[in-house]
């Protein structure tokens, strides 16, 4: 598969007549050329900055362009405008009008095909020697623009012992589920969608609660509830807005019936190869997801560390199986949250908010994690793609820790070596939550020996590390 080039134009800074490109997507990568401010170039690759660099916590995203004449290098987006036309294959939108692209939002979890090579013409460019490499950033990877805004921060962590206290304050505004109206009957369970190929357009599907969810005549919860859906209607998307004051969430305009009505994005899993143009994310794409596809759907991304969200939520069903990784793993932690009882697993259930600081230092809730499972993948036991990856990372040979939060039930050992695939546990509700998810956080193990979760915090990363193709 081949991908249509997009193009971008030099931007440049104010008093410069050109910018460096260079042979990868950072400043530690060497200068390959300088490119004057008005050149026109393809667009034949995109990555986040490689040591995360970032500006107000934006990720900076680095292009790879060509020349007219050939010529390859990588240029950071704050220095590029971007030309209308087609950007989807590289994680943005469809643009009309030329774009400022440090100001766009790119979808990280779009695979970039491989384009095709250049025809070689003997023009190789000489390569300078490679500046010093930059310093080391934060790690803090890509955030996805919609889930920008910082929750509320949690208290300080007692940096003490055993604290996976860097449990962000909470699951999306935890509120995955809008509120319904508790009194209606138990709706007959929903057959989950089947996992289908995307098809063209974007189709939203009803997961946001098994008794159905509020369409509203505007977008936000402000306005009047128009119909109700149950869970499992299939809609086409009519348009995307922000919440009309700013709030966190995008809403997405659906036609039901004749009728047009309003609902939040995270009330719905997305299917359709248009779904990135609109700036949301197909669940199909986070595949392998620790859940059969179909089975979740996207709630929210990695933002940083405390007071940032540290891991991905992937909405579910309590009881989905929670699948390890697909070469197996061993089994470094088992935590059973004592407060987290099978008829009120959840905080909320206790009277307690979603996110109240007192949480992240009760062990009884797990420091806000519940009952959860931490599995080690070995260097070996991880895919090609993400051992590449630790290796441009210049970590080369590391093993991975991967928490699964919230769960509902355990069902491993510590020391436990698991098979591929095999079932951990299931998904929960237990802990800081509000409503069925599994949060996935990823710590790479920078000392080999290391078994202590609290121990890896410097490997904090996100996830997307597991999931990049
Ligand atoms: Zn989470």
């Amino acid at each position: 598969m081949t991908i249509q080039p997009g193009q971008a134009v030099i931007r440049g800074i104010p008093g410069r007549p050109d910018i460096n490109l260079r042979s990868g997507p950072g400043t530690g990568h060497g200068v390959v050329f300088k490119a004057p401010v008005g050149t026109v170039a393809d667009i034949i690759d995109a990555k986040p900055d490689a040591a995360a660099s970032h500006f107000q916590g934006k990720v900076y995203q680095w292009l790879k362009l060509r020349m007219a004449d050939g010529r390859e290098g990588w240029g950071r987006d704050d220095l590029l405008d971007l030309l209308p036309g087609d950007h989807a294959p590289i994680g943005y939108a469809m643009l009309r009008v030329k774009t400022y692209a440090f100001t766009l939002t790119r979808n990280p979890y779009v695979q970039v095909p491989a384009y095709p090579p250049p025809i070689t013409q003997g023009s190789e460019i000489e390569l300078p020697a490679a500046p010093a490499p930059a310093a080391p950033a934060p790690d803090t990877l890509w955030v996805p623009a919609e889930e920008a805004p910082a929750p509320e921060p949690a208290a300080p962590a007692s940096d003490s012992l055993w604290v996976p206290a860097e449990e962000a304050p909470a699951p999306a505004p935890a509120a995955p589920v809008e509120p319904v109206t508790p009194a209606e009957p138990a709706a007959p369970a929903v057959p989950a969608p089947e996992p289908v190929a995307a098809p063209p357009g974007c189709e939203g599907i009803v997961i946001g609660s098994k008794t159905g969810i509020n369409v509203r005549s505007g977008p936000n919860t402000t306005y009047q509830v128009a119909m109700r859906l149950d869970r499992g209607t299939r809609l086409a998307l009519l348009e995307v807005k922000p919440q009309d004051d700013g709030g966190a969430f995008k809403w997405v305009k659906v036609n039901h019936n004749g009728q047009d009505g309003w609902i939040r994005e995270d009330l719905l899993t997305y299917r359709g190869t248009d779904c990135v143009t609109h700036g949301l994310i197909p669940s199909t794409d986070l595949y392998p997801a620790p859940m059969a596809a179909g089975q979740y759907w996207w709630l929210r991304g990695y933002t940083g560390p405390l007071p940032d969200h540290s891991g991905w939520d992937l909405g579910g069903d309590v009881g989905e199986p929670m699948l390890a990784g697909p070469n197996g793993g061993t089994v470094l932690t088992v935590f059973k949250a004592a407060k987290a009882t099978p008829d009120r697993p959840s905080v909320v259930d206790h009277g307690i908010e979603v996110g109240d600081p007192s949480i992240f230092g009760d062990e009884g809730w797990g420091f806000g994690y519940g009952h959860y499972v931490i599995v080690r993948y070995s260097h070996d036991q991880l895919p090609a793609f993400v051992q590449n990856t630790l290796r441009e990372r210049g970590m080369p040979n590391t093993a991975v820790a991967v928490m699964y939060a919230h769960l509902n039930t355990t069902a491993v050992q510590v020391g436990q070596t698991i098979q591929p695939n095999q079932p951990i546990g299931t998904c929960g509700n237990t802990g800081n939550s509000s409503a069925p998810h599994v949060h996935l956080e990823v710590r790479v193990i920078k000392k080999a020996t290391e078994t202590r979760w609290a121990r890896m915090k410097d490997g904090l990363t996100d996830p997307i590390l597991l999931f990049n193709k």
